[in-house]
Parts: structure tokens; sequence; C-alpha cells
């Protein structure tokens, strides 16, 4: 029997309080997977405009916090409210200067709001009288707790041997700025390789003084600590290579269960898989394409971004809308950068018997698409760990995918759906026409293929008994050392 682990998650965004991408959902679903194991988990974010306004069971907490900083003892108040559902608290970090702004990101100050966050975020435990056995940080934004806890914490008797753990959800954005940043957080150390001269870079901070690190999938831990894809921290992950650890994020299965969905035309399961003929036909109307149940259904919904490998998908959409594997229908869903947009509509107007782009954020349309389509392309040039293939297999929709990142992890070939690893036009559509050839001529397999999926257990319960036991490590090592 594990031991009861009190934890403060400290993360930028939390769904459903603030949510810009999947840091949102890992922060606002873990946390619950790990209550239910049996953990004191909090969350600690900071309180941007809408907590301030206003948000229905958040309240001000009777506390002020006076954040030592070298600019002085900065005052900032706390609101408490809780995940949904759950009994998990969320304490919101309210400095009105700093985070009541319409946006979560993107100031020319934002090394100093999340600096000034992390640290109220460790004064917050000294307020709550809590004393949380571990700090699990999030991006490169909760980083300067895990610094700040490595050296200038490790004389205060509050923080003396906390273990902390750091996770990697994007290891694109890496929170640079200058050494001024180290006076105002009031500690003293030396710079790392990959700082220049007069330079902080605290994603690198985070994987130098955390006591574990982790990122949210075992390839993509491997795959950045190669030149290609470490964003110029590879050397740093190889460094510490044997404190990095990869785990699958999970999927909310209360929301995304075709059993259960009410946005479906028709709910259907593994053992009654009828249902899935009727979202097809409402897909198919919805897009204007004839009804058709005799030819593969290819989808994709995604961001349209360079890393989701839109440039390969160009060439293989055109190849499987002129008939290169026989007859076929294609549905996009997506928005993005503006070549790629183009790309889509220029080739859904040459088609228009076969294909239909939308060219939108529709997050009532996906499950539909998800449930009426035959397979669903993801071509990613780098993926941490990608949510869509995992929903798509969850539906039946059967996925096509580049084995990269998390989609090399969740993605078995000919088992749970297809992969090919050069990224290039030619081995995409040699692994897209091998799916369409087994949807045409081999069914028992096809259906097997897609029951396969649809049994896969992506649930966050078995992401947290991962994290479960990196918490586990991380405290067992800060007890032995020193
Ligand atoms: P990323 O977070 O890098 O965009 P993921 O695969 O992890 O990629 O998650 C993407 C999620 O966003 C999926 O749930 C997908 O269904 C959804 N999504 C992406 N684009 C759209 C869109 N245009 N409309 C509705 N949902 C979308």
């Amino acid at each position: 029997m594990t031991n009861s682990l009190k934890i403060l998650f400290i993360s930028a965004e939390a769904a459903p309080f603030a949510k810009t991408g999947g840091l949102g959902d890992v922060a606002g679903s873990l946390p619950k997977a790990l209550r239910a194991l049996g953990h004191d988990v909090r969350v600690v974010m900071p309180a941007y405009l809408p907590i301030e306004r206003g948000v229905e069971g958040v309240t001000p907490m009777p506390h002020t916090l006076r954040v030592p900083t070298g600019s002085g003892l900065i005052e900032a108040g706390v609101f408490q409210g809780r995940l949904p559902d759950s009994d998990v608290p969320v304490y919101f970090i309210a400095e009105r200067n700093l985070f009541a702004r319409p946006q979560t990101y993107g100031y020319g100050d934002d090394p100093y709001r999340f600096a000034f966050f992390s640290r109220a975020a460790l004064a917050l435990t000294l307020a709550l009288a809590w004393r949380p056995d571990l700090v699990h940080a999030h991006d490169w934004h909760a980083a300067p707790a895990v610094t700040w806890l490595a050296t200038a914490g490790q004389r205060h008797p509050a923080f003396q041997k906390m273990a902390s753990v750091f996770t990697i959800h994007n290891l694109a954005h890496q929170g640079k700025t200058s050494w001024d940043i180290f006076d105002y957080l009031q500690l003293c150390t030396h710079s790392l390789r990959e700082e220049g001269y007069g330079e902080v870079n605290f994603m690198a901070r985070g994987i130098f003084h955390a006591t574990l690190v982790n990122t949210v999938s075992p390839t993509y831990a491997r795959e950045i600590m190669t030149s290609d894809g470490g964003a110029g921290l590879d050397g740093l992950l190889r460094h510490r290579q044997g404190d990095l650890f990869g785990i699958l994020n999970g999927l909310d299965t209360a929301v995304w269960n075709p059993e259960t969905d009410t946005r479906l035309a028709q709910t259907y399961g593994v053992g009654q898989m009828d249902g899935r003929a009727a979202n097809r036909r409402a897909l198919q109307e919805k897009a204007g394409l004839p009804l058709r149940d005799d030819i593969p259904l290819v989808a994709m919904i995604s961001r349209l971004d360079w890393q989701k490998g839109m440039d390969i998908t160009g060439h293989v959409v055109h190849l499987l809308m002129n008939g290169y594997a026989g007859e076929a229908q294609f549905i996009a869903l997506g928005t993005g950068a503006a070549q790629y947009e183009r790309m889509f509509a220029h080739l859904a107007s040459q088609h228009p018997q076969k294909m239909t782009a939308f060219l939108a954020y529709n997050a009532g349309l996906a499950p539909l698409i998800y449930a009426g389509s035959d397979l669903f392309l993801m071509p990613s040039l780098f993926e941490p760990c990608g949510l869509g293939q995992m929903i798509a297999m969850r539906y039946g929709s059967v996925p096509v995918v580049r084995a990269t990142g998390g989609l090399a992890d969740t993605v078995q070939d000919g088992i749970t759906g297809f992969t090919f690893h050069n990224y290039a036009t030619e081995d995409f559509w040699q692994a897209l026409q091998r799916a369409i050839y087994i949807f045409n001529v081999d069914k028992d397999s096809w259906r097997q293929i897609q029951g396969n999926g649809m049994i896969r257990d992506f649930s966050w319960r078995r992401s947290a008994l991962g994290y479960q036991q990196l918490y586990e490590w991380a405290a067992a090592r800060m007890s032995y050392e020193q």
C-alpha cells in the first residue's frame, strides 16, 4: 500500500479555469486521478482576469501573502475553488498588476509574472501551514519554484529537502530572460551551459534543478535527448537521462465516451457498432457528401500548423482524392496557418463530391467526425503526446500516424492503427494505402483493429499511477540525500 502524499501542483493553467493547450488539460485532470488514488493534491495557479471578475465556486480567502522579492515584500491575495466534480482545492494567486490581463501569456514581463507566481505558490504553503511532500511544477512558468527550492530554499527550514518533479509539456517555450530575475528571486546560482552570457533559461533551470523530470510520453522523452528534438536542451537532457521519464497523458473518458456522448447522432460501443452508421450518415449530410457506406471515409481534425505534418498531408490528400487508392471521401476540420487553410480549401474545391474542409474550430462537430469516419490522419512532425489519436481510437476511427512521440506510444501498427516512420509523402501514402486496402478487402481484420483501439485504456488513472511512482522515487531520493 502506497503512502498518501501531499503534492502541490504549480501550473500557469488548469482547465476549466484557464486553458490554452495540453498543459491546462493535464493540470485540470491529473490531480483528480491522483486524489482518487488517495493523495492530498492541491493546485495553485494565477488569478487571471475572469477569476478577479468572479467565477462561480471561487471565493476569496482571508490570507494575504507577503512574497519576498528583490523589489521588497509584495502582497498578494488568494482565491480558492475546486476542480469540478472533485474535492481537489485550487488556489489562485491574486496580484492584479501581474495577472488580471486579457491573455494568459504573451507579455514582455512574463518572466517576472511567473517568477512572482512561482515564489508566491511556495509562500502560500506557509500561509496555509500545509507542507507538501513534493512540488510538481509544470513547464517553464513554474520552473522558478524548482530553482528556488533547490538553491535558496535549502536554507529555509520549511523547504529543506522538499522534492520536486518537473514536467515538460512543450519544450518549444523555454522562458528565456535576463540574469536580473535571480535578484528578483533572491537567489544565488551559477549559469548553465545552455544559457548565454547574462541569460536565464527557465526551462533549462527546471530540468537542471528538479529532483526528477518527465515529459508526456516515453518516446518524446527519448526524442528530446537528440539534437533534432532537443530544441537546444538535448545536452542537458542527456545529462539528466537517468532522471528523465515519459508518462502518457490520459483522456477524459467521461467526456470522450461513444457509449454516452450526447453530441453524437447515436451512441454505440464495441459490442454494438451499428450506431456508428447513423453517425456516418449524419456526418456525410453535414459535409454535403454522398451518403455512401461502401468506401472509406478519411478524416483529420487538427490545428493547421507545420508541427502537425501539413506539408506531407497536402500531397497525400491530393493522391487520395484523385483515386489512387480507389474511391474515398475526406473531411478536414481545422484552423491555423493561412497557407494550410488555402491548401485544404483548394483541394476541396477540386473535389466537391468527395471532400469537405471545415476551416473553423468547432468543438460540437469534432465528436461526430471521430464517430463517423473510418480513418483518422495524424502525420505529425513531432508530437509530445497527442490527444486526437486517442479519441479516434476510442471512437473506432482507425488512426494513421507518424510514429513519433506519443503517437508512437499509443498506436501499434497493424494492431490498433497504421504507422510510418520517415517524415515523407511516400511513407505516409504507403501507410494510408495499407489501411485502405485492409478496409476494402479484409473486413474481419478491420473490425479487429477497430475493436482493439476502442478498448485501450487511456484513462487518467493509468497516468496517475505513473506519476505516483515518480513522486515516490523523488521523495525517497530527497530523504536519503544529504
Ligand atoms: P494539440 O494540443 O497539439 O493541438 P492534440 O492532439 O493533443 O493536439 O489535441 C488536439 C485536440 O483539439 C483534440 O481533442 C482535437 O479534437 C481538438 N481540435 C483540434 N482542432 C480542432 C478544431 N478545429 N475543432 C474542434 N476541435 C479541434
